[in-house]
């Protein structure tokens, strides 16, 4: 597989640019900053689909052949990739299937649909839905889509990172959550090349940890996958992110999922914004482990903003 470089970034920013403006980066007064100096929220929930992956998804089918958009693609998600490729699918006229797990989040199966996509729902989880996504794409000659392990996804994303730092060129830390590590990945490979003293941190829940340990042990590991919080639900580490999260990240942390629901509460009242849990996760880690931000500008992204009812109501009640 081949490795994306900042010029592939740069590529992919003029197909995303046409379609997508550039997310909002602010800073809030009532937002509790922990020991940050400054802290910046990077707003990639207004996306239209809610989250950054659509990025990724219009990097990805602007670099299919016509005949290859034309025999489809084949992606499974637990919901914010799905919708990625269905809305980029959508623009290109590409045929898209996309295999979630059974029990997946209402709002993403409706969205999903609403796009025109194919939904399969199989599996207990994204692991389950995965090889049965590789199945299908087989059987029908269509494209199968990683959920991290493509060049052009990880080029799509790494515009938001282009557009991070140059609003903020003075950052001394980013925080990315991850799942199968595209974000990070991207984060590691703009910030080397035009941020080179600000540190990428990454974060996942502590009760999904695949990538966590696949990271410490600099190898691919399988790990439980029971955090509730969609989005860093996956249960290995992925072979492209890992090799360039392993050099591009400063740290690697960890978060329990209600942690990260509190998170969410503060950036309901303290930012009025809507943040699906894996879009809390980088705050909450700010939250979790003080020390770590000391004194430090730092950006958090806001990945993405599609939260369901039952996950809202949990983020409010919760008991601290
Ligand atoms: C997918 C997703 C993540 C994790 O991103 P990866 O690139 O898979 O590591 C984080 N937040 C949200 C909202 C997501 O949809």
């Amino acid at each position: 597989m081949r490795t994306p470089t900042v010029t592939d970034a740069l590529l992919a920013r003029r197909l995303v640019r046409d379609v997508l403006p550039p997310t909002p980066l602010w800073s809030y007064a009532a937002l509790d900053r922990g020991a940050a100096a400054a802290l910046f929220v990077k707003h990639e929930n207004t996306q239209p689909t809610g989250a950054f992956k659509v990025r990724g998804g219009l990097a990805l089918l602007a670099s299919m052949t016509a005949e290859e958009r034309a025999r489809g693609i084949v992606g499974y998600s637990t919901g914010n990739h799905a919708q990625s490729l269905a809305y980029a699918a959508a623009r290109h006229g590409a045929p898209c299937t996309i295999v979630m797990p059974e029990r997946a989040n209402p709002a993403k199966v409706r969205a999903v649909t609403a796009l025109g996509a194919e939904l399969i729902q199989h599996g207990a989880t994204f692991d389950e839905a995965r090889p049965y996504a590789a199945q299908l794409a087989a059987e029908r000659g269509a494209r199968p889509v990683s959920a991290a392990d493509e060049p052009e996804i990880v080029a799509g994303v790494a515009t938001a990172y282009l557009e991070l730092f140059e609003q903020a060129p003075d950052l001394d830390t980013v925080i990315v959550p991850v799942g199968g590590g595209s974000g990070a990945a991207a984060a590691s490979l703009v910030a080397a090349a035009v941020a080179p003293d600000c540190r990428v941190v990454a974060v996942q829940s502590a009760a999904s940890p695949a990538a966590y340990e696949s990271w410490r042990a600099g190898r691919l590991v399988e790990r439980p996958n029971r955090t509730r919080v969609e989005g860093l639900a996956t249960g290995t580490g992925f072979a492209l992110p890992q090799a360039l999260m392993r050099t591009g990240l400063a740290d690697f942390l960890l978060v329990d999922d209600d942690a990260i629901a509190l998170a969410q509460r503060s950036l309901l009242r303290d930012a009025h914004t809507l943040a699906e849990g894996a879009g809390a996760a980088a705050l909450a880690a700010l939250y979790t482990h003080p020390d770590a931000f000391a004194g430090q500008r730092v950006a958090v992204v806001c990945t993405g903003g599609n939260a369901q009812e039952e996950e809202i109501a949990r983020a409010l009640h919760l008991k601290v």
